[in-house]
């Protein structure tokens, strides 16, 4: 057997504080390869397609939680909406809506992080911070009760030049900061910063991350 997976999230593990959550980003692999990682201790998992997720939690077992990493549609909601135990990419008060909406039927609280735009490639997803004050003060979003923001999300440029990096994760850190202390003063629920990935999630870090999103450097290179 190839024990390189176990040898990662080893090593990962080792070299990340207790308080990170470590979400296994499995997008494109297979269930058989995601097994070795929940042998290995790995109970969270990430997802950025609705179809591959739906299909892939049906064949892996109950005690995964699964977190959708990637861009969600409105119409897709329902097919996650009965186990999803983190959405990281909320960017609209329109897709919060009909989360709620959703999660109603089910009878849930999903939990959902604000995804902001921090990086400079324009096809990156996200709100910036008056998007995002527009959406948490709207008489809307005070009505849903099936929803709980407890968090921020960003994805840095990709880029081998680390203090861009590392100051684009500092202005996520702001942003949550701020958003923190002006509307989200109990302190237990708003509480994660999910940044950082295979090839930068030390930065992430040391700048205050507290979920992080490894997919290559635990499974190899997506091929
Ligand atoms: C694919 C993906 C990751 C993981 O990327 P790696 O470089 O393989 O660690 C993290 N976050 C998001 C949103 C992704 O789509």
């Amino acid at each position: 057997m190839d024990n390189s997976i176990i040898y990662n999230i080893t090593e990962l593990r080792n070299r990340i504080p207790q308080y990170v959550t470590l979400v296994t980003v499995s997008k494109t692999y297979s269930p058989e390869i995601i097994m070795k990682a929940y042998w290995a201790g790995q109970r969270i998992f990430g997802e950025n397609k609705v179809q591959e997720m739906i299909e892939k939690q049906s064949f892996l077992p109950n005690d995964i939680e699964w977190h959708l990493i990637g861009h969600l549609q409105s119409n897709k909601i329902k097919y996650i909406a009965p186990f999803v135990s983190l959405i990281h990419s909320v960017d609209s008060l329109k897709l919060l809506i009909s989360i709620d909406k959703e999660a109603k039927k089910n009878h849930r609280i999903i939990d959902c992080l604000l995804q902001f735009y921090i990086g400079e490639e324009l096809t990156k997803f996200g709100m910036n911070i008056a998007e995002a004050e527009v959406l948490i003060n709207s008489n809307e979003y005070k009505t849903l009760k099936n929803i709980r923001i407890t968090g921020v999300m960003g994805m840095a440029t990709f880029t081998d030049n680390h203090q861009q990096i590392r100051s684009e994760f500092q202005r996520l850190q702001v942003i949550f900061q701020h958003l923190k202390s002006k509307y989200f003063t109990c302190t237990s629920c708003f509480k994660e910063i999910s940044m950082g990935m295979s090839d930068d999630y030390l930065i992430a870090i040391e700048e205050g991350a507290t979920i992080i999103r490894i997919g290559s450097a635990i499974f190899g290179k997506r091929s």
